[in-house]
């Protein structure tokens, strides 16, 4: 009998998890107003909310923090950080920052300038609020095959290249440079091929333009890569990283995803001029050049998590308990995102809860109807989150309505995507019950749904 998957990794330190009544749970989440952000994490059985920063780090992460250099100038954590870079995604120069959205903030600062077009394919909640802020515009042109739910392609995240053919041919001279983001965690954590990425380096080449890679996800990404583009079967996660950033000239990171750290995050590039344009940001939004945002010890942690997030077993392991919750929602006939991506299960509301009028936020309910049931705290990605028109003040109703559902890295078993199921399963068996959905009673004038306040519809 051939044995069966299991994980990479034995455990070694453990943090206990309660779980709660049903009882408890109605109280505590009418105390948040029904907001799952608001909820205390020990209110939480399973928390789901995120993949970013809630990773186990591993013995050798933790070894690497005790040695941990806290020089403020040339720092051996620093080094031991620049020579992971330079190994694994092949640039010369960096800086590090205290998450991904700072490293956005100072390589954009050195970047952009008003009435910018900066084309790509999903650009991240954060990217499109730093080049909004700039004044610039971010364009998307992800093929269009991304936002049918059920609809297979085997790399969903990618730019449609003759879209941005098209585009270049237009509009070169207000691009400053083109993005990708890898995976598209905006499309649901799907990856873009290596194919794409090439082609995007010739148009890039075409009109002389820089390409930069968002690279939470990139290891998940290039996992995609190995195990369903052809020619990259038999290459090692590295050797996929290392010809991925053969097609690019910056990076971004949010070391909190693929780096598996708790906070983190740095930006990297071949050339020196533009690191030098950087640096001066640098210093004056993060820290000096050889820390920017980060301690010596997460630097050394950083440093050992860039390795390991790029081994193929811990990303076999990471995926393929992703696959493992969707394979058991597919058995239970529940409707959710395919394929599903790195990180997320992504559970289309509109689907479940087809009868409840949209003002009534269909994701919100199931994700609060999932929370009652087993204390399992998901997100909504829907139009709480796509917020009111700047404009007219008019609600957004976006058009899918979303449950998202994050793993995070090397924390729960299987065990617990079972629970998840099954969970999901009782709330998705008595859907037709679930009559009466939510309304909002404050909400915040930006970001609203971090801290709306709700009560169930009447
Ligand atoms: C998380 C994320 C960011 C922002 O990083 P933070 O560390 O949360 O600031 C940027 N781009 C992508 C694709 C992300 O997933």
């Amino acid at each position: 009998m051939e044995l069966p998957f299991s994980e990479s990794f034995k455990i070694k330190m453990v943090e206990p998890i309660r779980k709660s009544t049903r009882a408890e749970r109605e109280q505590w989440i009418k105390d948040a107003k029904y907001n799952l952000f608001n909820l205390k994490s020990e209110q939480v059985f399973i928390d789901l909310l995120t993949d970013s920063g809630t990773g186990a780090m591993s013995d050798r992460q933790w070894s690497a923090m005790m040695v941990g250099d806290e020089s403020y100038a040339g720092a051996s954590s620093y080094y031991n950080l620049k020579n992971a870079i330079k190994r694994i995604l092949g640039f010369d120069h960096f800086l590090p920052t205290h998450q991904g959205r700072a490293a956005e903030n100072v390589l954009f600062s050195a970047m952009i300038k008003e009435g910018d077009y900066i084309p790509g394919n999903s650009h991240f909640d954060t990217t499109k609020g730093h080049i909004e802020f700039r004044k610039a515009h971010a364009v998307d042109l992800t093929i269009d095959i991304a936002s049918d739910t059920e609809a297979y392609h085997p790399f969903k995240g990618n730019i449609d290249t003759d879209k941005l053919e098209a585009y270049m041919a237009q509009n070169a001279s207000k691009v400053p440079f083109i993005i990708v983001t890898v995976t598209n965690n905006t499309a649901g954590g799907q990856p873009v091929s290596m194919e794409c990425l090439r082609k995007t380096r010739e148009i890039a080449n075409k009109y002389g333009k820089p390409v930069v890679f968002d690279s939470a996800r990139f290891a998940e990404n290039a996992y995609f890569i190995k195990i369903r583009e052809k020619g990259y079967e038999s290459k090692t996660i590295k050797e996929i990283v290392a010809e991925m950033y053969s097609y690019a000239d910056a990076m971004t990171m949010s070391s909190k995803k693929d780096a598996i750290v708790n906070m983190g995050g740095f930006i990297a590039m071949r050339s020196q001029e533009l690191w030098r344009a950087c640096s001066t940001f640098n210093i004056m939004f993060e820290g000096y050049v050889t820390y920017g945002g980060m301690s010596g010890r997460d630097m050394n942690a950083l440093a050992v998590g860039l390795d390991e997030g790029t081994e193929f077993e811990y990303l076999e392991t990471r995926i393929k308990q992703v696959e493992y919750l969707g394979s058991r929602l597919t058995e239970f006939g529940i409707p959710f995102q395919t394929p599903v991506g790195g990180h997320a299960i992504f559970v289309d509301a509109n689907k479940v809860l087809p009868n409840m009028p949209r003002e009534q936020f269909r994701a919100q309910t199931l994700a609060i109807e999932l929370y009652l049931e087993a204390g399992v705290r998901g997100v909504e990605i829907g139009a709480i989150l796509a917020d009111r028109d700047p404009e007219t003040r008019e609600n957004r109703y976006p058009k899918l309505e979303l449950l998202r559902l994050a793993i995070p890295r090397r924390v729960y078993t299987n065990n617990h995507m079972e629970v998840i199921a099954v969970a999901l399963k009782n709330v998705f068996d008595r859907r037709n019950q679930i009559t009466r959905g939510f309304e909002i009673t404050w909400e915040a004038p930006i970001m609203r749904h971090f801290t709306a306040e709700l009560e169930r519809c009447k």
